[in-house]
């Protein structure tokens, strides 16, 4: 079977030396294993997202050398799609609409962790996990404030959604690339971990995890090769792909490039973009280098 990588930034900024590490490890890998890298833009954000950055994306992509052989797909094309997927999961009563604004699910949780004499549960990105204030919401008042067309976001029910197949949950991560000659283990996966998490926005019609499941599906992705940040992401895209019956790819995620601090390089502070790097003269050689890749 032919082996499908995909590379899947955000157009909401310019690529920076930790975008190319992740770009160029997919390349490598997809090279080595005759394979192909699809070029996604994960662009559900129309709020943040630009043109000009996802033009400057595949400008900066084809100078480091990484190239696809299909058009980029972009997700706001798709917006119906992942409305199909959320659809379904209603169907079977695994989502719930929620009201609450970010400033009520902070203050709810804070107020349930001081009655409960307990520190207040994050997820694995430390937000704090959703006290489940709208999934206790009775029947009438639900369908009370949607007629109202107050603003909802979708939740799922986790619980729920683990209680419909109660086999564990794994996936397999391997070693860069892959190969059938690399070491590779099964990871028990922990959605619970998320809480409820948010399959749609009150703004956005979908939610980062629901729609890279959904395209990583419909792109036929073998291989999701991504940084170390979004590992524990993973329980939950596994969770999403039992749920909506779609195939589990293989995962590797790599180290992330840190800045002087031993922070993940961020726009927000201040990491050079591949665009300056370009015009410091850097070569594409040269950010191999910088990301400790063999030139
Ligand atoms: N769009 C995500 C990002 O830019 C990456 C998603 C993924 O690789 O699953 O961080």
């Amino acid at each position: 079977m032919p082996r499908v990588f995909r590379f899947a930034p955000s157009p909401n900024g310019l690529l920076h030396l930790g975008h190319a590490l992740s770009a160029l490890i997919n390349r490598d890998a997809a090279a080595a294993a005759g394979g192909t890298v699809l070029l996604r833009l994960e662009d559900i954000d129309r709020e943040r997202c630009r043109e000009a950055y996802a033009a400057a994306i595949v400008d900066d992509l084809g100078w480091l050398g990484v190239v696809w052989p299909e058009p980029p797909r972009r997700q706001s094309d798709h917006f119906p799609l992942y409305r199909a997927a959320l659809d379904r999961l209603a169907a079977r009563g695994l989502v719930y609409p929620c009201f609450c604004t970010r400033g009520a699910v902070l203050a709810a949780s804070a107020a349930k962790a001081a009655a409960e004499g307990a520190p207040r549960p994050v997820d694995p990105d430390g937000a704090p996990v959703y006290p489940g204030t709208c999934r206790h919401l009775p029947a009438a008042e639900r369908a009370r404030r949607l007629a109202e067309g107050w603003p909802a976001a979708l939740r799922l029910d986790v619980a729920r959604a683990l209680a419909e197949d109660p086999a564990p949950l794994r996936w397999r991560e391997c070693g860069a690339g892959g190969g059938e000659d690399q070491p590779s283990r099964d990871v028990s996966a922990d959605p619970a971990a998320w809480g409820d998490a948010l399959l749609a926005r009150r703004e956005t019609p979908t939610s980062y995890h629901l729609s890279v499941v959904v395209d990583d599906a419909a792109q036929g992705v073998t291989d999701v090769v991504r940084g170390l940040d979004l590992f524990h992401a993973t329980s939950l895209h596994r969770l999403l792909q039992r749920l909506l019956g779609l195939p589990a790819p293989r995962y590797h995620h790599h180290r992330l490039v840190l800045d002087a601090g031993g922070d993940k390089l961020s726009k927000s502070r201040g990491a050079p973009s591949l665009r300056d790097l370009r015009a410091e003269g850097l070569s594409p050689a040269d950010v191999r280098r910088r990301v400790g890749l063999p030139v």
